[in-house]
């Protein structure tokens, strides 16, 4: 059978098959980012127009447009409801984005971690990905403007709040002088925002992408961590310049996103309902960050190092004596634990040994201390072996 070239670029994907095995009930899984299902919101589906089952523009729903750029410009995001296309998942922006961007050898540039599958969608394009190590505050600015200097990315690609694996939040200096280089340089920025609206201090300093002068930028967030991930609805606002094109993409994607799902997420976006929501979200999610942080100081104190998140879905150990955590998978799997190794988030896995994601919004307070005194003796037995 003659395949598309870049299907040899096709890796299995970890993560897919660890959610997999996380599906039995008796499971404790701290490895997908899901949210917790006492705070999924209820659906009314009775009272949705039956227009809704209509075919529907692949820009998405007007009103919903509006509704997202109202809340981007409160952000300090400057763009119009014109600026806005509705996605089936933020997912989809990445694959969209990819199509726009990369043949075979284009240069990307992105945070090392990154997020595992934004690594996949662009390397299944064949991009050549060009890393930025990432500080407590963000990415190392010398590294960056060396990488901009020796290199010519399509498009920087940067999860700058709370970011996916490492929960990282970039300070206000490193947000400016990102946007300084990016603009310098001019390469295009690709924000993927998720974990925004997950903050449980006092709240995120407004987006790179507002921060640019030249650079053109994709913006690009989801209603899967505040609402409900099987909607499969996200958006992206992109310049003036990327619109056309990426509706285009869209279109021949898959015509629009599902309007069903746009419907409900417009029942919600915007509203008081929505702000009321999101307070619980916080309070629900901060209570079991810290859950999660008095049982890793008591499991995991003499093995791994980690910073506390002060938002989004997870905590990043080191492990003070680092092994490949791929191959603790299996046993801690026959433990009934789940969780991420940290090796896929980088370019070159096999150079990066010992970092675990542990997400910290699944399991219950009650379970979760059990399962980490187990993984934590997964640990042990193959630092003894
Ligand atoms: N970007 C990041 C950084 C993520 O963590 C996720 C979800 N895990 C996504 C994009 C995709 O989200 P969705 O397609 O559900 O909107």
């Amino acid at each position: 059978m003659a395949f598309s070239e870049r299907i040899a670029r096709l890796k299995s994907s970890l993560i897919r098959e660890i959610l997999a095995a996380a599906q039995r009930p008796e499971v404790m899984s701290f490895a997908g980012g899901l949210p917790a299902e006492p705070m999924l919101p209820k659906v009314e589906w009775a009272e949705m127009p039956a227009s809704m089952g209509q075919y529907g523009m692949s820009e998405g729903e007007p009103a919903l447009r509006e509704a997202i750029a109202t809340e981007a410009r409160a952000l300090g995001v400057p763009c119009e409801a014109s600026q806005v296309l509705i996605v089936s998942g933020s997912q989809q922006t990445l694959d969209l984005a990819s199509k726009l961007f990369i043949d075979p050898g284009t240069e990307v540039l992105l945070e090392a971690p990154t997020y595992l599958a934004a690594l996949q969608a662009f390397q299944l394009f064949g991009a050549d990905c060009i890393a930025v190590p990432q500080e407590a505050d963000g990415p190392e600015l010398a590294a960056l403007r060396q990488r901009l200097e020796q290199h010519k990315p399509a498009f920087a690609y940067l999860i700058p709040t709370f970011q996916n694996p490492s929960g990282t939040r970039y300070s206000e200096a490193k947000r400016d002088a990102v946007a300084a280089l990016l603009d310098e340089f001019g390469v295009t920025l690709i924000e993927d925002e998720p974990y925004r609206e997950l903050v449980f201090d006092e709240g995120c300093a407004t987006p790179i992408v507002s921060r640019l002068k030249k650079a053109s930028w994709i913006y690009t967030g989801t209603v899967s961590k505040t609402l409900l991930p099987g909607l499969r609805v996200g958006f992206l606002i992109a310049t003036p310049d990327l619109f056309p094109h990426l509706l285009r993409l869209k279109q021949s994607a898959d015509l629009h996103t599902n309007r069903i799902g746009q419907w409900q997420a417009l029942q919600w976006f915007g509203t008081e309902q929505y702000r009321q929501h999101l307070a619980e979200l916080r309070d629900f999610y901060r209570i079991r960050r810290n859950s999660m942080q008095a049982a890793l100081e008591e499991h995991f104190g003499e093995l791994a190092t980690w910073e506390i998140p002060q938002g989004g879905l997870f905590f990043w150990l080191t492990l003070k004596q680092p092994l490949d955590t791929r191959t603790l998978l299996k046993p801690a799997l026959e433990q009934n634990v789940a969780f991420m190794p940290g090796e896929p988030f980088f370019i070159d896995p096999d150079q990066h040994p010992g970092h675990l994601r542990l997400n910290f919004s699944h399991v219950a307070p009650e379970r979760l201390g059990e399962g980490l005194k187990r993984l934590a003796s997964v640990i042990r037995q193959a630092h003894a072996a």
